[in-house]
């Protein structure tokens, strides 16, 4: 019988866990209910190919598209200490940690990212929603530091993209710093004149939104994406009135002037790029250039004036040799 355990098993195993197959092939959209195949989903960069809705997309995916051919380096980001305050609700926080980290394989809910986009360097420092909604603790804000001391080192714009459900309330007082240490992070990078762009995912909310993410040189957001403070039912409960439609999504704010562009997923890498070229690229305007001119002219000037000195000189030994 060995023959079957040994040869007809494994074969049969090996035919029945092919491991590069998911285990869920179809998603189903949340806006149009179209049942979409994982792999025409990965190619449109997790759009609904049916109505255009932006489902949530990797970290890695995200930046792999955002970069030139996809190469990036990773920043390594410094050990933040894990669970503090020995928080505990219905489980301790050190256990859920755990569990995003072996969930994600990351550290914790931050990327920093620094590589070329088009023809300029640029950090991004991403938030991974899969660690624990991306709620931002003391390793966040870690990572927002680092990547901004990143883009001051490098003379490279940042752009920050949040996911996130607000500050980590397992970290208490100390994930509220984070606002304020963050807030500091990135007035560092306008103080060396780089251009900081905020890029509002789905979702921006909480302590997040009243940072950092509010702050940036230009707001681009995701379509569709529910960008705000406290969530729409706390607030009609509070202020006891009816929100208006489409209240907190990222069309809304643009209209009322949080937000400066709504941009697809697809036409993102193009606009960072048309940005860069704008935001990086030395000022020549008509001005500049006359005041360039004026210099170069007073320089040319100078040089004549010199000129003139040396012949001046040399004139009178000319006239004794004469
Ligand atoms: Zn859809």
């Amino acid at each position: 019988m060995n023959w079957i355990s040994n040869f007809v098993r494994p074969k049969i195993q090996a035919l029945v866990n092919k491991k590069d197959v998911p285990d869920n092939m179809w998603q189903k959209c949340p806006s149009c209910d179209a049942m979409l195949f994982y792999r025409d989903l990965k190619k449109n960069l997790n759009v609904c190919e049916n109505c255009e809705h932006h489902l949530k997309i990797s970290v890695i995916d995200r930046l792999d598209t955002m970069f030139n051919d996809g190469n990036y380096d990773i920043a390594d980001l410094p050990k933040s200490a894990t669970d503090p305050l020995k928080f505990k609700d219905r489980k301790r926080y050190a256990d859920r940690i755990k569990e995003s980290r072996n969930k994600t394989g990351r550290n914790d809910a931050m990327v920093v990212a620094h590589g070329k986009i088009g023809d300029h360097k640029a950090v991004v420092a991403a938030f991974d929603f899969a660690f624990m909604g991306g709620s931002m603790g003391a390793a966040v804000g870690d990572g927002i530091l680092t990547a901004a001391r990143i883009a001051v080192l490098e003379q490279a714009p940042l752009i920050i993209i949040p996911a996130s459900g607000g500050a980590r309330m397992q970290e208490g007082a100390l994930s509220l710093m984070q606002m304020p240490r963050t807030t500091i992070a990135v007035e560092q990078v306008k103080e060396a004149g780089l251009p900081y762009i905020v890029l509002l995912t789905d979702p921006t909310t909480g302590g997040v939104s009243a940072s950092f993410a509010m702050l940036g040189d230009i707001h681009i957001a995701e379509p569709g994406a529910q960008i705000g403070f406290a969530g729409r039912r706390v607030i009609e409960e509070t202020i006891r009135e009816q929100l208006p439609e489409g209240f907190q999504t990222a069309e809304y704010l643009q209209e009322h002037g949080m937000v400066d562009m709504v941009v697809s997923r697809h036409k993102l890498r193009g606009t960072f790029i048309s940005l860069f070229d704008l935001l990086m690229t030395p000022f020549k305007h008509e001005t500049q250039k006359a005041i360039e001119d004026k210099s170069t002219g007073s320089k040319k000037s100078k040089s004549k004036a010199k000129a003139k000195a040396k012949t001046a000189e040399e004139k009178p030994q000319a006239d004794v040799t004469l």
